[in-house]
C-alpha cells in the first residue's frame, strides 16, 4: 500500500455513470460491416486507447472512493489506522477481481493519480495501459513521493517515448531511473523482499502439480544443489531413473520422510461419489488443494495408499491419525448420490470442530468471497455468533484471512440465501449485492 496525499486531482468534468451506461448499450450495436481495412485498424487502435482511458477513469474513481470512505470512517469515530478498511474489497467486487487484485489496483490508482502526473496523463489519454502503469508503480514503489515524481518526469514527460517500447524495455527504463534516484532504497527493497518467501502448489496438466518455492537466492541455489548432488550420486551407482526423476523423488522423500513411490505421504482428503469408488463410475473426484482429478486416478491413489478404514468413520480428532502400520491415510468424505451435498454435523460450540471445519473447506474449496481464489484460512459464522448465529454448515463460510478481516469493516453484511447449492450474499456499504455459491462437487446434478 502506498502512502500518499489524500487530495486527489479532481477531474474538471465529473463522469456521470449514465454516460458510461449509454456507451455500454451503444457498443454492441456498433457494426464493423462495410468498414474498409484502414477503418478496421482505426477501430482496433481507438478501442484500445478507449480501454486505457477508461482505466484512468477507474483509477480516479478508486482514489475518490478511498478518500470518501476514510473521511466517513473518521467522522464515525473509527481509529485512523482502520479508516478506509474494506475499500480495496469494494473496488475488487465492483471490478470482478479478487481482493488481492483490489489491493494492487487501489495502490496503483493512488500512486498514479497522486504522485505520477505524467503516467496519469498517458493513462487517461489512452497511451498507457493499466498493466504498464501498474508495473511503473511497482518499479518505483521503494521511492518517496518526490523521487517518484522525478522518475515520472524523466520517463514520461514526453509521451511519445512510449511508442514502440515493449513492456520489458519500459520496466528496465523505470528500474534504471529508480536506482539512479535512490540506490539505497532499491537495495533495501531487495533485502526486504526476503519476507515474501513462500511455497505454493498449482495444478498442471495430466494430474501433475507444480510445487513452487519463492526463496532467497542463496537458499534456492542450495536446495537445487542438494538435489543435483543426490542425482549425481545415484546415477553414478547405476540408478535406472533419469536425473530429473531422482531429483523429484528426493524432494518428496526428504520433505515427507517417506519413499515417494511407496505411498501418499500425508493425510489427503478425496471427495468422490460411492459410484466412483465402488462401481468404476467415471464421475471425477475432487482433491482439495488441487482440484478435479479423473475417477481412475482417484481409485489408483486409494489403492496405493492402502490400509483404509471403512467409510463413515472419519469424524475428526485423534482417531484420524494414521496407525503405525498404515503407509498412508486417505480421509474420505462421501457426497450424497443425488444432490452432491456433503454430509455434515452441527456443533453447539462457537469454535468449528475439526470435522465440520474440514467439511467447510471441502464444500467451499477456496475463499467464498466472490472472485477470490485464495485458500480457506478461517471458518466464518455467516451470521456472527454474538448476533445469535449457530455453528452449523449452513451458517458457515470458508474465507481467506484478508476477506475475513474486510467483512468486519463497518457497513458490510453477509447472509445465507436459498440456492441450488450453499449460497451467500454480500452487501457492501454502498448497498451493492454480490452472490457467492459453493462450487459443484462430484455427483452434483444441478
Ligand atoms: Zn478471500
Amino acid at each position: 500500500m502506498f502512502e500518499s496525499p489524500r487530495t486527489p486531482n479532481t477531474p474538471t468534468a465529473g463522469p456521470a455513470p449514465g454516460v458510461l451506461t449509454s456507451l455500454l448499450d451503444l457498443l454492441p450495436t456498433m457494426d464493423t460491416a462495410g468498414l474498409d481495412e484502414a477503418d478496421l485498424i482505426d477501430v482496433l487502435a481507438t478501442a484500445e486507447a478507449a480501454k486505457n482511458a477508461l482505466s484512468g477513469l477507474q483509477a480516479r474513481a478508486a482514489v475518490a472512493l478511498d478518500a470518501a470512505v476514510r473521511t466517513r470512517h473518521l467522522a464515525e469515530g473509527l481509529p485512523a489506522e482502520k479508516a478506509g478498511a474494506g475499500v480495496h474489497t469494494q473496488v475488487a467486487l465492483a471490478r470482478s477481481e479478487s481482493p488481492h487484485a483490489g489491493h494492487r489496483l487501489v495502490g496503483m490508482a493512488q500512486a498514479v493519480v497522486n504522485e505520477m502526473p505524467h503516467a496519469h496523463h498517458s493513462l487517461a489519454t489512452g497511451r498507457l495501459s493499466e498493466w504498464r502503469a501498474t508495473l511503473l508503480v511497482q518499479e518505483t514503489a521503494c521511492l518517496d513521493a518526490e523521487q517518484r515524481r522525478q522518475v515520472d518526469e524523466q520517463l514520461l514527460a514526453d509521451p511519445s517515448v512510449l511508442e514502440g517500447v515493449g513492456t520489458r524495455a519500459l520496466v528496465a527504463r523505470a528500474r534504471k531511473l529508480a536506482y539512479a534516484a535512490s540506490p539505497s532504497a532499491v537495495v533495501d527493497r531487495a533485502r526486504r523482499a526476503v519476507k515474501d518467501r513462500r511455497v505454493s502448489l498449482r495444478p498442471a496438466p495430466d494430474t501433475m502439480s507444480i510445487l513452487s518455492g519463492l526463496l532467497p537466492v542463496a537458499q534456492g541455489v542450495s536446495v537445487l544443489k542438494a538435489l543435483t548432488m543426490e542425482a549425481d550420486r545415484l546415477v553414478g551407482i547405476g540408478d535406472g531413473r533419469s536425473r530429473g526423476q531422482i531429483m523429484a523423488d528426493t524432494l518428496v522423500e526428504r520433505l515427507t520422510g517417506r519413499a515417494s513411490a511407496a505411498a501418499v505421504p500425508v493425510a489427503i482428503q478425496l471427495v468422490m461419489t460411492d459410484r466412483t469408488l465402488f462401481q468404476g463410475d467415471g464421475e471425477p473426484a475432487f482433491l482439495p488443494g488441487y482440484g478435479v482429478i479423473p475417477a481412475q486416478v482417484a481409485r489408483d491413489l486409494i489403492r496405493r495408499a492402502g490400509g483404509l478404514r471403512t467409510p463413515g468413520t472419519s469424524t475428526g480428532g485423534a482417531d484420524d491419525l494414521p496407525a503405525p502400520q498404515q503407509l498412508a491415510w486417505l480421509r474420505r468424505l462421501y457426497t450424497a448420490p443425488e444432490t452432491g451435498e456433503l454430509v455434515a454435523m452441527d456443533s453447539r460450540t462457537r469454535i468449528f470442530p475439526a470435522g465440520l471445519a474440514r467439511f467447510i473447506e471441502t464444500r467451499d474449496q477456496c475463499c467464498r468471497s466472490p472472485w477470490c481464489d485464495a485458500p480457506v484460512r478461517h471458518h466464518d459464522h455467516v451470521l456472527g455468533w454474538a448476533a445469535g448465529g449457530r455453528t452449523t454448515a449452513a451458517n458457515s463460510a470458508g474465507l481467506c484471512a484478508e476477506c475475513n478481516y474486510s467483512k468486519e469493516a463497518p457497513g458490510w453484511r453477509t447472509e445465507t440465501v436459498t440456492g441450488a447449492r450453499h449460497t451467500t450474499v454480500v452487501t457492501t456499504p454502498t448497498g451493492h449485492h454480490y452472490r457467492s455459491q459453493a462450487p459443484p462437487l462430484p455427483g452434483d446434478t444441478s
